[in-house]
């Protein structure tokens, strides 16, 4: 097995990771209902994309509860 020559301090660790931290993604409105959503995907409110409804949105579906 691989032994490390040196250890590895934590300062030197630390500054490592530094540059490790997530960073924030890059919402953009959407054109049709203007709630934040990912560039490139189809928004999570109205299932609008490209201006076109590609997702029927949840008070749009019918869901009849007595036949369950
Ligand atoms: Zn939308």
């Amino acid at each position: 097995m691989a032994v490390p020559q040196n250890k590895v301090t934590k300062s030197r660790r630390n500054m490592r990771r530094a540059h490790d931290s997530l960073v924030p993604g890059n919402p953009a409105e959407c054109p049709n209902c203007g709630e934040l959503k990912r560039p490139h995907h189809v928004c999570g409110a109205c299932g609008h994309y490209n201006d076109r409804e590609i997702v029927a949105a949840a008070d749009e579906v019918d869901i009849d509860e007595d036949a369950a």
